[in-house]
């Protein structure tokens, strides 16, 4: 606080007053004025005479040979007709007796203004005045912006003071490392620093300095500010942190601001922690394009890097960057000095995801049947954060349902609605509904019957989120590596539901997009990423980058020649229509058994393992990979 009032006083900030009362006044004016300012059009005097015999026009003001006029409602008055319902138009200068009784006759109002129109002067001020306020502040604004520009002269502190959020008040995280599941290896990695911010002396006596930038890799919700939160708690030490997309700002120079303000706050109060969320967005590799943003970006990451190398190995802040695009930050991030020490977060495994789950149902009542093991094994590819979530939407499902504690259902309704999104309402025509029950028990069969595919989970025709019905199959492992055979019998489940509805139904339909775009894609890496085709060998023909945490597809110039090209289309084209077949000839095989599971799902709209195992006869003992939802 005393801070902020000593630098209040260095920097007086009256221009941002200026500024702020001119825009205040801006607005008030237009919000008063506008409204009044219809425009007022020139008619012809018999118009005018016309109109007031109609006894449409309301009053009249009479300045010497001028009047002005308005109606009682909009017309169209303009010469192209546009409505309004004021008007001006000129007496004749001999006069016009007849004109006075007429008006009194209908009940017009009628002003006798001063025949001097002082009026102008007024109305042209009162024209300007907006643009020129408009204008004043604009100036203002480019002044603050270009002295930040310029020499730095400090020019931002007033344009800051008035735009600026408030840095985060710093206070010593209640977080510790046992409120952070799994992530042993990260875990280990932080816990070293504790023992630098805990007793800096020991290790400056031994002439070891401080490491000064750690910067933690994960995908989202992976616990990367968790960590930096939890070294900050379990060292009782400050933590100040900002987000590195808070400096997508309109002003340049603001974000090289609050960097420099933040630093000078955690140095003042060391030993502490520095966070910066979201590295990327600021830290991107630099010169890529042009424009204000990136101007904005480039100085805030320069003062990241100045204040960075302007340690002097003494100060004990720690600075911690949590990024999930390592990849395109740019290389002076990472040099000796700076972000120099790394660590990843990985999505958590099934035991981690157990230990995640215990952590945040400490506070919540579970009921008997809650299985958390079950919960982690079916939970798979979902960050800490998703976890979390999760268990915070089943207490939610507990508490709208009037019961006190949480059951095992509410965790499998939860789970379904952040996997497949909410329960639509959609009113489905039996035949639909008949073709959608057909779509996923094809799935569902070739799924069941197939020796590597995964063991089924769930099948429902109850449209949710963006889709209408769901099988879906859990692993009982995660696997890091994909068997070609595993591969193959994905692509067969994926095709099954297209391939029922063209067995039994005799026809196709669009509900097999998503099938067909998933089956392509696979497919498409089996051959060009995996070497799964002898056609085409272990050449790398992929189209583009996958990136390594977001799945995202980064596009690619394409490397290789238009017969490769050919070749691989063939060879996807050829995995594809085998798997179709594979999908077709179980469903001939086992259609008594599809008929049956079509009724039950039908009739159930949902079954879960042990329905479809009742309706299709005891399941075989699987290997289980990946996780799929068809
Ligand atoms: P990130 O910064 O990587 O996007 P966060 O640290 O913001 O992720 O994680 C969001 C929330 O998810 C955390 O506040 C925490 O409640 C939960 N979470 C994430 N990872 C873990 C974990 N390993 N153990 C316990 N909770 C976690
Ligand atoms: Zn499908």
């Amino acid at each position: 606080m005393n801070q902020e009032t000593e630098q209040r006083n260095q920097n007086p900030n009256w221009p941002s007053y200026v500024a702020v009362a001119l825009f205040v006044a801006l607005a008030y004016y237009f919000l008063m004025y506008a409204p009044t300012m219809e425009p007022s059009y020139e008619i012809p005097y018999n118009q005018f005479k016309s109109l007031v015999k109609e006894g449409v026009v309301k009053d009249v003001v009479l300045r010497g040979e001028v009047v002005q006029g308005t109606l009682a409602s909009t017309r169209p008055m303009g010469p192209r007709g546009e409505p309004s319902a004021r008007f001006r138009t000129r007496i004749p200068s001999f006069g016009d007796d007849t004109l006075l009784p007429v008006l009194e006759d209908r009940e017009v109002r009628i002003h006798i203004a001063e025949e001097k129109e002082k009026g102008i002067l007024a109305t042209l001020l009162l024209s300007f005045l907006p643009l020129a306020l408009l204008l004043l502040f604009f100036y203002f604004i480019f002044q603050r912006t270009s002295k930040t520009l310029g020499g730095r002269l400090g020019g931002a502190a007033e344009l800051k003071n008035l735009l600026e959020a408030p840095a985060k008040k710093a206070e010593v995280p209640k977080v510790t490392f046992d409120d952070v599941a799994g992530q042993d290896t990260a875990k280990r990695e932080v816990t070293e620093l504790v023992e630098f911010l805990k007793n800096p002396e020991m290790f400056s006596k031994l002439g070891a300095e401080v490491p000064r930038g750690v910067l933690l890799m994960g995908a989202p919700g992976t616990g990367k500010t968790l960590m930096a939160k939890a070294l900050a708690g379990e060292a009782g030490v400050p933590f100040y942190s900002i987000s590195g997309s808070e400096f997508i700002e309109v002003f340049v120079g603001v974000g090289a601001g609050r960097v420099r303000n933040l630093f000078e706050t955690a140095k003042k109060n060391a030993p502490s922690i520095v966070f910066i969320d979201e590295l990327d967005s600021i830290g991107r590799t630099r010169g890529t394009g042009l424009g204000g943003g990136h101007d904005e970006r480039e100085q805030t990451l320069n003062q990241i890097l100045a204040e960075l190398d302007g340690f002097t190995g003494r100060e004990n802040v720690i600075v911690l960057a949590a990024t999930n695009r390592p990849d395109v930050l740019d290389p002076a991030l990472l040099r000796p000095g700076r972000f120099d020490r790394h660590v990843t977060l990985d999505l958590p495994d099934r035991n981690d995801r157990m230990a995640i789950i215990k952590v945040h149902t400490r506070k919540v009542p579970l009921a008997k049947d809650v299985d958390l093991g079950s919960i982690a094994a079916g939970t798979p590819g979902f960050s800490g954060a998703d976890i979390k979530n999760l268990v915070n939407e089943a207490a939610m499902l507990a508490g709208r349902n009037k019961r006190d504690q949480v059951m095992m259902q509410d965790f499998d309704e939860a789970r379904d609605k952040l996997l497949l999104g909410t329960v639509r309402t959609l009113a489905i025509k039996p035949e639909e509904r008949h073709r959608l029950a057909v779509h996923e028990g094809g799935h569902t069969l070739v799924a069941y019957f197939l020796p590597h595919a995964d063991p089924l989970y769930k099948v429902t025709i109850i449209p949710r989120g963006r889709a209408l019905g769901g099988t879906q199959q859990l692993p009982e492992e995660e696997r890091h590596t994909l068997p070609e055979e595993y591969l193959q019998d994905r692509l067969a489940v994926i095709l099954g539901g297209r391939s029922a509805e063209k067995e039994l139904l005799g026809s196709l339909s669009s509900g097999a997009d998503d099938d067909i775009h998933q089956a392509s894609t696979l497919a498409r890496a089996m051959v060009a990423r995996w070497g799964m085709s002898t056609d085409v060998g272990p050449v790398d023909l992929r189209e583009s980058e996958e990136h390594p945490f977001l799945g995202r597809e980064i596009a690619q110039p394409r490397r290789y020649s238009e017969h490769s090209a050919q070749t691989v289309d063939e060879a996807v084209r050829k995995l594809i229509v085998e798997a179709e077949q594979r999908a077709v000839e179980i469903i001939s095989q086992y259609r008594q058994q599809l008929d049956q599971l079509i009724d039950q799902l039908e009739a159930k709209e949902t079954l879960n393992r042990e329905d479809i195992e009742q309706c299709l006869g005891p399941v075989r003992n699987k290997t289980s990979l990946g996780s799929v939802r068809v």
